[in-house]
């Protein structure tokens, strides 16, 4: 392992090696990556896949807009297939309120270019027949929007990473940062330290344990979220359907499973990756009310991993105030999927330029301490 590199990434996901793949990329390749297991270990090999455009806040409309543009070209970019399917998101709303604030998204969408429509029930059941519609008042529909398998994602950008002269240590962990005089220094791990002038912090759910390694507190907390697979069948779905309402979301794969879960609002932040019959019950009902023929279908796996959600449901990204060239990249809170390509880029953008192509001031860590935060609604909770 190098001793020594101009930046050291913290995490392997698809965060991490997206940074080392742009870094490389705009030929900065002085970089080390840390991963304390292996690729995907984290939150992205346990995530939905899903990629929308369909935000309640500006920010985070413009950076999936964006990390759009770079899936649609990432077979090809990559050199992997990514099984990336744009079949759309669909958003059924259930109540007069939803209606009203689905509708204003979906102005401010098509404000910036997204082609987000309004579906009727009728316009639904012809997009998805097998959908059960009955309590639904409308939805909205983005045809750009769908879902991808972060596997290929995350070994697709780590491949590029490494071929382009990235040093990536698997199964290593950083056990401590060192900052002198307002500046990281070095960042020790279990195979040896490494003295550096940028640390990434790309550590997902961790990444407020590698915050305080050099002296941040974060706000950004891991709340586990479970999620399960059904056995495969003939591609009959296209559409990814979520529903704020139930805290719902679903899709089928390339390989054929439904893949799904439903969020928890009793769930307590902490490091619990259990898996509970609760959900598997829960999320059973749930698909079962919004179509019905899944009754008889068999669930195959259920597993769990973590949103790291911050108090906007915004990410935390770039330098913070406190130490000179620790870069944070953390804080998705459930959607950092969809936000890798565009962030990864920002990020190499960051360290190598000094700047970036397009604005991440407002999700700089400081807008906790100034209380100046837009809260994202489009989330599930
Ligand atoms: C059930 C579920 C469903 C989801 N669905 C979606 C979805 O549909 N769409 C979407 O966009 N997002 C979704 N997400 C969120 C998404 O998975 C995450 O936002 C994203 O994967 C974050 O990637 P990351 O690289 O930042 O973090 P991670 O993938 O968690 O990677 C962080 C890495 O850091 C490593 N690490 C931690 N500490 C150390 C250390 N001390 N030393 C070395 N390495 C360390 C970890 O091992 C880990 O591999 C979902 C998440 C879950 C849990």
């Amino acid at each position: 392992m190098k001793d020594k590199a101009h930046v050291v990434i913290v995490g392997g996901g698809v965060i991490g090696t997206g940074v080392a793949y742009n870094l490389a990329k705009m030929g900065m390749t002085d970089v080390v990556l840390v991963e304390q297991k292996r690729h995907s270990y984290g939150s992205t090999g346990r995530c939905g896949g899903g990629i929308r455009q369909q935000w309640s806040t500006e920010e985070n409309i413009r950076l999936a807009k964006a990390s759009v543009e770079q899936f649609e070209r990432m077979n090809e970019e990559l050199g992997v297939d990514i099984g990336y399917i744009q079949g759309g998101y669909l958003i059924p709303a259930f109540t007069e309120d939803e209606v009203r604030d689905y509708r204003k998204n979906m102005a401010l969408q098509n404000s910036l270019g997204v082609p987000t429509r309004w579906l009727s029930n009728e316009e639904i059941k012809e997009l998805v027949p097998m959908l059960n519609t009955e309590k639904m008042m409308g939805a909205t529909f983005c045809p750009t929007d769908g879902h991808a398998n972060p596997f290929a994602v995350t070994e697709g950008y780590a491949r590029r990473a490494k071929e382009m002269g990235v040093e990536i240590n698997l199964f290593t962990t950083v056990t401590g940062i060192d900052v002198v005089d307002g500046e990281v220094k070095r960042v020790h791990t279990d195979r040896g330290d490494i003295e550096t002038e940028f640390v990434v912090n790309a550590a997902g759910p961790y990444s407020p344990l590698i915050g305080r390694m050099a002296g941040i507190e974060m706000p950004n907390k891991p709340y586990r979220h479970e999620i399960l697979a059904t056995e495969r069948f003939r591609h009959f779905l296209d559409t990814m359907i979520i529903s704020f309402h139930h805290g719902l979301y679903f899709s089928q794969t390339t390989r054929g499973e439904i893949v799904g879960g439903i969020g928890n609002p009793d769930e307590k932040p902490g490091y619990n990756l259990s898996s509970s019959l609760d959900f598997a019950v829960r999320m059973a009902r749930a698909l079962i009310e919004f179509m019905p023929q899944f009754k008889n279908v068999n669930m195959v796996r259920q597993w769990a991993g973590f949103y790291d959600v911050t108090p906007d449901a915004k990410p935390i990204l770039g330098e913070v105030d406190e130490v000179r060239g620790f870069i944070q990249a953390n804080g998705y809170s459930g959607h950092g999927f969809m936000l890798a390509p565009i962030v990864a880029q920002l990020m190499a953008e960051l360290i190598v330029d000094g700047k970036t192509s397009m604005p991440i001031e407002s999700m700089n860590m400081r807008r906790f301490k100034d209380m100046d935060m837009v809260q994202e609604a489009n989330v599930v909770g």
